[in-house]
């Protein structure tokens, strides 16, 4: 069985890993483009603020280990170029000597990921913009980072921001530009205030509710020009977002959803049986709309990689989709969400209602209790929770697994303000803070 694999990141070296377990005997071939496999971009901004000491400290298994140790044919900087779905083959170049490669497979995987979404903006092939999308974009944008004295970052975002307290760790002056009048469109602006003010008490120049319409400059970017205004800049990092690298996907003629990216059943089989893709190049449902979404993440495409490999290699596994789970520290604030936003449910339909409460982490007379602030989407008809928001400074993590794993089980306000939870004055408070957000919704609600 040869099962060949584009894409060596996170979704393509789960799938490859996981199809030699199911199938020890089958012949796995993984191109990738750059000279990194199994990577962690998630970690480039950690290794900005001095936490981690060089990239390939960001590598979980070398090239060499999946070669020598998992019987796994690695090719990096390999990319394929074409593939011929009638004779079941693929052609890759290799980047170094610019030989083609050409190889058959019998199931093909495409792990090919996102591609950093380039905002349309006037002047934006400009030298000293940037977008990271793996660890040699890293490795660049570090590089002008160290030289520079003024960052912009375009997009307050989730690494938008993370980027941005990494530049100021570097001893740099920041200007965070956002065109919607909140940060992390993914969350409600009753609940962003928290991670703004914070954002803003670390020095960082926040400008919300502006537009980048042009960037200047001679020989390199020099200026950033808003609706609002004219900022003097060393270098821009571009974070507005990702899109499905779908380029090999759409030259098929495979089906692509209505974000671009491919379609797949929940065995990872895209409109062609023989081919399968995972991760960041797909769009999967969302478990509270049934619809399918974008929300590119690293545990979902880890998951899916393992799910199409599997599958790939004769096994039946399933992937049930996600409900949007993600979390994010901002300096010294720690941030989840998961399910749906207020705004997202609206837009779905729901008779939706929220409410945010104040808390603590702790219990209130055990020393270092900090607050935290808990958010809750609910449906006003069937009482379901549709979503959840936590912001604070100790214990947000666990509580928004908590919230991912009530949505997923379409749990109520009363399954919630019911639910089991530990107490211990270290820890929490003997009423829960969700427990707490359940109960002021569910008075709400009557
Ligand atoms: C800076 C940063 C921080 C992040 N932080 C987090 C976080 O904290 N939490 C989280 O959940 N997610 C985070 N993410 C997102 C996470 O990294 C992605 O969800 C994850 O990497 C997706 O894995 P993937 O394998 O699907 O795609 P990708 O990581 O995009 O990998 C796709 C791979 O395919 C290769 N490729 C593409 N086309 C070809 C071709 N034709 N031939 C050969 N190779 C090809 C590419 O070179 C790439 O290596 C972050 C991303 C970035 C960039």
């Amino acid at each position: 069985l040869n099962i060949v694999v584009v894409g060596g990141s996170a979704a393509g070296m789960a799938a490859a890993a996981k199809a030699k377990r199911t199938n020890p005997s089958a012949n796995i071939i993984v191109f990738e483009k750059t000279k990194y496999v199994s990577y962690a971009p998630c970690g480039i901004p950690y290794l900005f603020m001095g936490l981690v000491d060089g990239f390939d400290k960001l590598v979980y298994y070398t090239k060499e280990y999946f070669i020598s140790k998992r019987g796994i044919d690695v090719r990096t900087r390999h990319e394929v170029v074409k593939i011929d779905e009638s004779e079941k083959s693929v052609v890759a170049i290799d980047l170094e000597s610019g030989r083609e490669v050409n190889v058959n497979y019998d199931k093909l995987i495409l792990a090919t990921g996102g591609l950093p979404r380039k905002p349309n903006i006037d002047g934006i092939e400009l030298e000293g913009i940037y977008t990271v999308r793996n660890l040699e974009d890293g490795e660049r944008l570090h590089e002008t980072a160290l030289k520079s004295k003024v960052i912009a970052v375009v997009g307050g975002g989730f690494t938008g921001l993370e980027f941005a307290e990494a530049f100021i760790k570097m001893g740099k002056k920041v200007l965070l530009f956002q065109r919607r009048n909140h940060v992390i469109r993914s969350m409600d602006p009753e609940i962003t205030k928290i991670i703004e003010d914070e954002l803003i008490k670390h020095g960082i120049e926040l400008h919300l509710g502006e537009s980048v319409v042009e960037f200047r400059g001679k020989d390199k970017v020099e200026k950033v020009v808003t609706n609002k205004g004219k900022y003097t800049v060393d270098m821009v990092l571009a974070s507005t977002g990702v899109v499905p690298n779908n380029n090999l996907a759409a030259k098929l003629g495979l089906k692509l959803g209505s974000y671009g990216g491919i379609l797949t059943d929940e065995f990872m089989r895209t409109s062609n049986p023989d081919i399968y893709a995972a991760g960041d190049n797909v769009e999967t449902k969302h478990i509270v709309t049934g619809k399918y979404v974008y929300i590119p993440l690293a545990p979902a495409a880890n998951k899916m990689g393992r799910v199409a490999g599997d599958n790939a290699a004769g096994g039946n596994s399933r992937f049930p989709g996600i409900v949007g789970t993600a979390i994010v520290k901002v300096f010294n604030l720690e941030v989840g969400r998961t399910g749906l936003s207020l705004r997202e449910a609206l837009d779905n339909g729901y008779n939706a209602v929220a409410e945010t409460i104040k808390h603590i982490s702790r219990s209130h007379y055990y020393p270092g209790h900090k607050e935290i602030y808990v958010r809750l989407v609910v449906d006003r008809e069937t009482k379901r929770i549709l979503g959840g928001q936590i912001v604070g400074y100790e214990g947000v993590v666990g509580r928004v697994n908590t919230l991912a794993a009530v949505i997923t089980a379409h749990m109520k306000t009363e399954d919630l303000s019911m639910l089991d939870l530990g107490y211990s004055p270290p820890f929490a408070p003997v009423w829960d803070p969700l427990v707490v957000a359940a109960n002021v919704i569910e008075r709400k609600l009557k």
